[in-house]
């Protein structure tokens, strides 16, 4: 999800999410005119209010390979939502693969601090609905929720821990001020709660390193993000000397022995990708921030920020970067927001994020 600073609302923006592979974004790639055709065919034979016929002027993919469908004026995606398992019928060759879709919706997303992750009753890190559920039956307030509870950090991260931080994302600002005011109560404890902000994440591909999609759809030939190599994938990467029991050992995401010559796969510098020095890297970073930053000072006050469905704004993210798809909602992905939100004076002392 990303801040709507960074990427206006489009509200003619309808996501459809689908089981996305590289043949299917291949298929939407290449042929944009003649399935733009062929949904209109289908949209022509709905009345609408407005007199004209329900249109798209569009149809392309996320980085991580949902569809993107924008109606045509005077259409928003709402018009086209009624219809879009029409739409996605008229645009997949398999209409299996089609999950469902959303239109691009501003939210309003808090960070909950210190929230148990070992819960009486609850088998393991308690989900999205069933904190959502707890939420629901222990709070005064009657809460308009834009999306499901989510765990700051993956799973594996929280597991050794007891407390986490959770995102919680409101239709309405006023919700949002009144979890901040009030605090909020999750399994039985009162928690503390800011405002967050999610900086776009930039991915990588894990097969080809690529910065624009990732492996789902990835079409290109596998590339390790540590020595350039085209034998081997990242995760896969090991050291040639006997006595390196580096990569055995479960280590951090793209670290890597002494003994590597290292090869960006993205500037060719000697170096792993990802890295501060890369020049690359840091540009395609700063192109996700730069809006943002020139956002507040040209606003100053600190606004809670809207901020887009997770689908709209991996998209945005797309544009410059990357982006992602039905695991944006399945979560199978682990997805984390991006970049831990930056520590504000409000929430000194408050609570440990586990980003
Ligand atoms: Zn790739
Ligand atoms: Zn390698
Ligand atoms: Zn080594
Ligand atoms: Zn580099």
């Amino acid at each position: 999800m990303c801040s709507q600073r960074i990427v206006s609302l489009s509200p003619q923006r309808l996501v459809l999410k689908v089981r996305a592979t590289a043949e299917l974004a291949a298929h939407v790639r290449d042929n944009p005119s003649l399935l733009r055709s062929n949904v209109n065919a289908v949209l022509e034979r709905h009345k609408t209010s407005a007199g004209a016929p329900l249109r798209v002027s569009s149809i392309s993919t996320t980085a991580s390979g949902n569809v993107v469908v924008v109606a045509a004026d005077p259409f928003t995606a709402a018009d086209l939502l009624d219809h879009a398992e029409d739409i996605a019928h008229a645009i997949l060759p398999n209409s299996d693969a089609y999950v469902g879709a959303d239109c691009d919706q501003a939210w309003y997303q808090v960070l909950v601090n210190g929230v148990s992750t070992r819960v009486h009753d609850v088998e393991g890190l308690p989900s999205g609905m069933e904190i959502l559920a707890d939420l629901n039956e222990f709070s005064s307030h009657k809460y308009d929720w834009a999306s499901q509870p989510r765990w700051l950090g993956s799973a594996n991260d929280l597991e050794h821990k007891t407390r986490g931080s959770v995102i919680l994302a409101f239709k309405t600002e006023a919700d949002a001020l009144h979890a901040i005011e009030h605090s909020v109560c999750v399994f039985g404890q009162l928690c503390s709660a800011r405002r967050f902000e999610d900086v776009p994440r930039l991915r990588t591909c894990d097969n080809c390193c690529g910065l624009d999609h990732t492996a789902r759809i990835c079409t290109k030939p596998k590339r390790c993000g540590v020595c350039g190599s085209n034998d081997h994938t990242t995760s896969s990467h090991s050291c040639d000397q006997m006595e390196c029991e580096f990569y055995s050992t479960s280590r951090p995401a793209g670290s890597h022995c002494e003994h590597t010559k290292l090869k960006c796969p993205h500037c060719k510098g000697e170096h792993a990708m990802r890295d501060p020095k890369c020049a690359v890297w840091q540009r395609r970073r700063e192109a996700l921030r730069k809006p943002q930053h020139k956002a507040a000072k040209t606003d100053g006050a600190p606004k809670l920020q809207r901020t887009k469905s997770r689908a709209a704004m991996k998209d945005a993210a797309k544009a410059s970067s990357s982006k992602e798809q039905t695991a944006d909602t399945t979560g199978d992905e682990g997805e984390a927001p991006a970049a831990k939100p930056k520590k504000r004076k409000d929430n000194k002392g408050k609570g440990k994020e586990t980003a």
